[in-house]
């Protein structure tokens, strides 16, 4: 089996690294919200979400390789496809479940990159447990009212709907009570409160539902039927569909050769390069291999398609070793380097200004969002493994 990329893939991603450089010249100066619709937009243009609206009905632009080497080119050059991906899932789950005014009004929107859907699924006491989600949906004539208490929601602030998990019916068994909803997020009622992470990021946020009103028309999917919703999105979310996601691999990569390049030129205690420092370089190529060792069960993952049933398994395989060995990088880059590597951006004597101690902040959040390691465990244990489930004999 050849594992690496084919003329025609090399060419792809020529291209792909040409848009996200000039992209990164142009947008970098602009507010988040022009930013992201300047990049949505673009590329959309380019079919480089990886949808395309054809006769209202989606169609794929990339395959599945394609769509890892937009997000790997992404990493590359700084920009942030997080949005992207959440759009897309929502996008390619409303094709299926959508209503025909969803399909109509939501859809071609999303798929020209001018809009950007928040995912409401965490709660203040549910985030790995998404089903036991508390925020309520109450029936009240035509409409339905909600209140409730989202956390994590991330890019809230400037995204024009919200994906809102709630609870329909509290007497049902966890799983039989839930409903989704895609609402405006200026509907009346909707407060958005800015959260700060480790990373220092404040894209995160706490959504607060106060009597929100909303018509049946923004219901996606069956009364009580949240549950088929939420699985189907989540299936495109991890991996069942060619759209760039999270590069799993990117980050860890370019923070290993960055480290590399600042070894040739950083001396150590005997005056000499850490490049030549054997220990150094054992342990660089050791996160070298880790890193390919993830390359490959994404590659892997990609193959196997959607999350459900035992392949998806291997994506949650994929996002353990991938984010652990992330962490793994830059604590050991940490360690290589010493005080400097370990000061913020724009403190004097800091090594790549940064980059090294951002990237340490943001691999610790790497861990938890999208699922935390320890989730992962569980699902590798029960669908690969074939251990019996948690607290069952
Ligand atoms: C930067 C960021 C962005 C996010 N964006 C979004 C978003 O856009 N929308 C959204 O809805 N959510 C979002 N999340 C939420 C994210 O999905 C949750 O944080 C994650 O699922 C963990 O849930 P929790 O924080 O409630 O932790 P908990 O579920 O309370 O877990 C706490 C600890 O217990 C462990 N644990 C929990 N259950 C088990 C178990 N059964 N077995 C073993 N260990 C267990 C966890 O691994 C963790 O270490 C985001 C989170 C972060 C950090």
């Amino acid at each position: 089996m050849d594992f690496s990329n084919s003329s025609e893939d090399a060419r792809f991603r020529e291209e792909v690294s040409t848009f996200f450089k000039q992209f990164t010249g142009d947008g970098g100066s602009l507010p988040t919200r022009e930013r992201e619709q300047t990049l949505g937009r673009a590329m959309a243009e380019r079919g480089l979400v990886g949808v395309r609206l054809v006769d209202g009905a989606l169609e794929p632009t990339l395959d599945k390789l394609q769509a890892l080497i937009v997000a790997e080119e992404a990493v590359r050059w700084g920009v942030d496809l997080n949005f992207i991906t959440g759009n897309m899932f929502v996008a390619k789950t409303l094709a299926v479940v959508g209503t025909e005014d969803q399909k109509l009004t939501i859809l071609p929107r999303i798929a020209r990159g001018e809009v950007r859907v928040a995912l409401g699924y965490t709660e203040p006491d549910t985030g790995s447990d998404i089903a036991a989600a508390r925020t309520t949906a109450i029936r009240d004539g035509d409409e339905w009212r909600i209140n409730g208490q989202k956390m994590f929601t991330s890019g809230a602030a400037v995204s024009d709907y919200i994906w809102l998990l709630t609870r329909t019916s509290p007497d049902k068994p966890k799983w039989a009570g839930l409903t989704m909803f895609i609402l405006p997020t200026d509907t009346p009622g909707i407060t958005v409160q800015p959260l700060e992470t480790i990373d220092g990021e404040r894209e995160a946020t706490m959504t607060f539902y106060d009597d929100v009103r909303v018509p049946d028309s923004a219901r996606v999917g069956e009364v009580d039927g949240g549950a088929a919703v939420l699985r189907l999105a989540m299936d495109f979310e991890h991996g069942g569909g060619a759209v760039p996601g999270r590069s799993l691999v990117g980050t860890a990569h370019e923070a290993w050769r960055s480290a590399v390049e600042q070894a040739r030129n950083v001396l150590g205690a005997d005056g000499r390069p850490l490049l030549d420092d054997p220990m150094v370089r054992e342990r660089l190529v050791t996160l070298a291999i880790r890193n390919d060792v993830s390359a490959l069960l994404e590659l892997w993952s990609i193959s196997t398609g959607g999350s459900s049933g035992p392949s998806g398994a291997v994506g949650s395989l994929a996002k353990l070793h991938s984010r652990e060995t992330q962490q793994l990088v830059f604590e050991t880059i940490l360690d290589i380097f010493g005080d400097a590597a370990g000061l913020p951006p724009g403190v004097e004597g800091g090594l790549a200004d940064g980059e090294f101690e951002v990237g340490f902040r943001r691999s610790m959040v790497a861990t938890i969002s999208g699922g935390s390691s320890e989730i992962q465990r569980n699902i590798i244990a029960e669908r690969l493994l074939g251990l019996p489930r948690m607290g069952r004999k």
